[in-house]
């Protein structure tokens, strides 16, 4: 694609570069600069940014053109949704956080982020044809290729559904469709460790699932499902009478263990009143004998997979984030113990644990910057006029 996508991913990383210095970092020839450059500034994508002297004659300046147009990103949880306009560089300009259930199914789930996507724009005095891209994160697991959810636990209704599709009649740019914590494991390592080269990300939340980034990019593996680790088998520990089934239907599982859910569960079944999560998080942090007891148990479970995993990826930071690592610092004494038991000498002398520090924004702001990195990575690059593209794919 004759470097188009090459110098924009030059000046989107924020260099503001003469077409001698894109020479020099590229080693186009100064004729595909130039016709690249045009079709660029056309797109809006690349924008002149002043003069600078070279050998005496000004010579003009290009940067990536950030408010060249929109993205769009829904981060839809079990519970609740947040809903974000961004602009090219995937900051968000625009949130809004509202309750909806994802057992209620595409139709009316996508038909949520629809409303809000218009209103976002509406807000903005912006229109469809501005967004370049859009990005959706969902708590299952999703097939890399489709952008299907695949026999997702939780998310009734949604199996093989074609969620890209579902957004075709109102916009024509790209839709990327993420697993949320791999959303989240982006947007932690972009802001937070953006020297980091291989980073693990688990969240520990109503369910536990975890986002792999292996040398800088994020791991999907063959199909999409790496890092779901919340189905790995536990063996029974003494204290549990029965192995409990899970919600994916198997038995055993650690997020049967050790999700929010089966804290909950567990809670409920000692007689102490808690409805949903966020009521476990509340007893965890007033200290509740009951909660932290099974909070206890349960980082010691986490702490062993999390081993287990350590040992096969060998990654420099692993970050803790959902909704139960933010309540919970036992769930941190319990995880570093067994890693640093049960995890080789080689895998833990550099290692480095630590809690999320996005807190519950963590998926939006990753998926935002997920997105703004894939439209451009590759070609044909989104939204340009069809001259244009024949242009840049020439
Ligand atoms: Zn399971």
């Amino acid at each position: 694609m004759g470097g188009t996508v090459e110098i924009l991913h030059l000046l989107r990383s924020g260099l503001v570069l003469t077409k001698s210095e894109i020479t020099a970092h590229t080693g186009l020839s100064r004729s595909t600069i130039n016709q690249r450059i045009d079709a660029l500034l056309d797109a809006h994508l690349v924008i002149p940014s002043g003069s600078e002297s070279t050998k005496g004659r000004p010579a003009e300046s290009y940067a990536f053109n950030r408010t060249g147009g929109h993205l769009l990103v829904a981060d839809i949880g079990a519970t609740g949704m947040r809903v974000g306009l961004c602009d090219l560089a995937g900051t968000i300009l625009e949130e809004v956080e509202l309750s909806i259930a994802v057992t209620e199914g595409p139709d009316v789930v996508l038909g949520t982020v629809g409303k809000e996507f218009t209103q976002l724009l509406i807000g903005a005095n912006a229109s469809a044809d501005s967004v370049l891209g859009i990005g959706v994160s969902v708590p299952g697991p999703v097939d890399t290729a489709s952008g299907q959810v695949v026999h997702p636990p939780i998310m009734t209704g949604w199996d093989q559904y074609d969620i890209p599709g579902w957004f075709s009649s109102d916009y024509t740019c790209p839709v990327i469709v993420e697993k949320d914590a791999n959303a989240m494991a982006f947007g932690e390592q972009q802001v937070s460790h953006p020297d980091v080269r291989h980073l693990l990300m688990v969240k520990v939340g109503t369910g536990v699932g975890s986002g792999l980034i292996s040398d800088g990019r994020l791991h999907h593996g063959a199909d999409g499902a790496a890092g779901d680790i919340g189905h790995n088998y536990v063996p029974k520990p003494d204290h549990v009478q029965d192995e409990p089934e899970c919600r994916c239907g198997n038995i055993g599982c650690l997020e049967a263990y050790a999700g929010g859910w089966a804290l909950l569960r567990d809670l409920q079944a000692v007689g102490v009143e808690a409805e949903s999560v966020e009521d476990a998080v509340r007893l965890l942090r007033s200290g509740n004998r009951d909660a932290v007891r099974l909070a206890r148990n349960a980082s010691q479970l986490l702490g062993e997979t999390i081993a287990v995993t350590v040992n096969l990826f060998n990654p420099q930071v692993v970050v803790i984030g959902g909704q139960l690592a933010a309540a919970d610092d036992y769930l941190f004494a319990g995880i570093r113990s067994a890693v640093y038991r049960r995890s080789l000498p080689l895998a833990t002398r550099r290692i480095q644990i630590t809690g999320a520090t996005q807190g519950q924004q963590a998926g939006i702001i990753g998926l935002a910057l997920l997105v703004a990195q894939s439209v451009f990575a590759s070609a044909p690059l989104p939204h340009l006029h069809t001259a244009q593209a024949a242009d840049l794919a020439s």
